[in-house]
């Protein structure tokens, strides 16, 4: 069995070491201001040991990386009736597109795509005040990572609202369909906090522990959700949480991994592991560039890709 520690701490090194870095989001203006060069990661194992390097101590914009988390809220509170809104397909298009929505009636492709993830947080919504909505994501995330420090950036939300106007077409594009069911205004509004939470790797790879656990939290003897409703929504990630990137994402580094444009990614190795990374830089697909190739060297040094060693 390779050394994790040793592993962890070499691909740092080598991250450090590389030259190219890929580009910060910009359509966000708060997020264009984040430092590229910044690398961070967090494998936090089955066993209970935590292996840090780099930046994992400091906060970064999750992004849509929340997605997996209001997906999981979304499903405890009405199971599979989601299903009848949101599909389960990979969309081979990028993250914000519009397009398959006219073909299928406003009925988004998957829930990490911005339209099924927004369609997701009318769910969580349930008939709230968006502050409501926004407090119970933010407290399960707490509860998840336990770590009650985390926190919403305010500064993130309000730039995203001021400008996110092609989420706000999706919005009233599936309102049109009657596919929300709430105000657009308080759809978008906790859809854009939920992704302005700001987390470590740490807190992350710890947060996303139950995913790699069945859907239990062994630390403290809870069950999140079942063990068959990890395993989906690990499946959703390994198809689905890379957008049009996903089958790279598989092919590369062969793990369910969600995605965030503040370059975080959530990676699980079911049975083993949780894995965070974060690098602000993305690529073309508006994923970590350094976070894929952090979590490709990661998948082949541990032989934890789930299609072989
Ligand atoms: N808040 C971002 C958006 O809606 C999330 C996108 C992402 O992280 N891929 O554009």
């Amino acid at each position: 069995m390779p050394d994790l520690t040793e592993a962890v701490s070499e691909i740092a090194d080598a991250m450090a070491r590389e030259q190219r870095r890929g580009t910060v989001a910009s359509y966000i203006p708060e997020l264009a201001k984040v430092d590229l060069d910044q690398f961070g990661i967090t494998v936090s194992t089955l066993d209970g040991d935590i292996c840090c390097a780099g930046d994992a101590d400091v906060p970064f914009s999750i992004q849509s990386v929340s997605k997996v988390f209001t997906l999981t809220l979304a499903l405890g509170s009405i199971g599979d009736a989601l299903w009848h809104r949101v599909g389960r397909e990979p969309s081979g298009n990028s993250f914000n597109s519009i397009v398959q929505l006219e073909h299928e009636k406003g009925l988004p492709r998957n829930p990490f795509i911005n339209a099924g993830a927004l369609v997701v947080s009318d769910v969580v919504l349930a008939g709230h005040p968006p502050r409501v909505a926004i407090g119970s994501i933010l407290r399960f995330i707490r509860w998840l990572a336990d770590d009650e420090d985390i926190a919403i950036d305010e500064t993130v939300a309000r730039s995203e609202a001021a400008t996110g106007f092609r989420n706000m077409a999706l919005a009233a594009y599936m309102k049109s369909f009657g596919n929300l069911v709430h105000p657009v205004e308080m759809t978008l509004g906790v859809y854009v906090h939920q992704c302005a939470v700001a987390m470590t790797c740490r807190q992350l790879a710890t947060a996303g522990h139950f995913l790699a656990d069945g859907g239990g939290r062994s630390s403290t003897g809870h069950r999140v959700v079942s063990p068959e409703r990890a395993r989906r929504i690990n499946a959703l990630m390994l198809t689905c949480g890379h957008y049009d990137g996903s089958g790279d994402f598989a092919f590369r580094v062969g793990l369910p991994g969600k995605s965030g444009v503040g370059g975080g990614i959530l990676a699980i190795v079911p049975g083993r592991a949780s894995v965070a990374v974060w690098s602000p830089g993305l690529n073309q697909h508006g994923n970590s560039l350094l976070g894929t190739l952090a979590l490709e060297r990661l998948a082949k040094a541990m032989g934890w890709s789930v299609f072989g060693p």
